[in-house]
């Protein structure tokens, strides 16, 4: 089934990017999202071609990585506690969830200390749910420039998650915006940031955001079917 269904959605990716008006220089990266699904149907989804997975959970990222016995790319996809960013920078490629000054500068430390430039994208909430993490849009250019002055981290691009609308269409403005805030970031004369991914879609809104501009979607029920927690 994870076969058939990593298929089906990668056929929808190839005929969403069709349909995007921007101008899009990469492809669309699928991350499968794997939280709460086990490291059999990992393995099943790397080997019918999934080269990049997302967990939101260190200790349960941590266990998967020492019994995979996969190559793939790890991303963090969901929020980080400072005390975790130790065990994180040894994991993961890109860490999509920095949302402040204080996380990037103790993930600047922990990259430091094994010697590693940390790939990072700031997760903006741009639709200022209280209930979300991320970084208001008015607050981004400070932590942008601070970020871009650490030496062990490097910024990619942006994160975002769209609310839940009882209608689908209604996150499509707001990945509009999240698309003219990237755009706008890689005018920016940065130091060492080099602004490349646009991290926004889920199994319910990828198609609007890959529409939208996204150049990497965040994808589980649709791969993996319903989490059962
Ligand atoms: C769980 C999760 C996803 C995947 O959600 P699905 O609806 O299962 O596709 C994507 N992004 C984040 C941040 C998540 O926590």
């Amino acid at each position: 089934m994870i076969q058939e269904n990593l298929h089906e959605v990668e056929k929808i990716i190839e005929k969403c990017k069709t349909g995007c008006s921007r101008i899009q220089q990469n492809d669309v990266k699928l991350v499968a999202v794997t939280k709460n699904h086990d490291i059999y149907a990992m393995r099943e989804a790397i080997d019918a071609g999934v080269t990049a997975i997302g967990e939101n959970r260190i200790q349960e990222a941590i266990e998967k990585n020492a019994t995979l016995e996969r190559n793939v790319e790890w991303h963090l996809i969901g929020h980080l506690q400072t005390n975790k960013v130790k065990q994180a920078v040894k994991i993961f490629d890109l860490i999509h969830s920095v949302d402040s000054e204080k996380l990037a500068v103790e993930l600047d430390k922990a990259a430091e200390k094994i010697h590693k430039v940390q790939d990072v994208l700031v997760q903006v909430n741009l639709a200022r749910e209280e209930s979300k993490f991320g970084i208001y849009r008015e607050n981004l250019p400070d932590l942008l420039a601070k970020i871009d002055n650490l030496g062990n981290l490097r910024l990619c691009g942006f994160m975002c998650i769209a609310p839940n609308y009882e209608k689908v269409e209604d996150c499509r403005p707001l990945f509009h915006e999240m698309y003219e805030i990237f755009q706008e970031a890689k005018e920016i004369a940065f130091k060492t940031a080099n602004i490349k991914y646009l991290s926004m879609g889920m199994t319910h809104d990828y198609r609007i955001a890959i529409e939208e501009g996204a150049n990497i979607v965040r994808v589980g029920t649709a791969i993996f079917g319903q989490r059962q927690y």
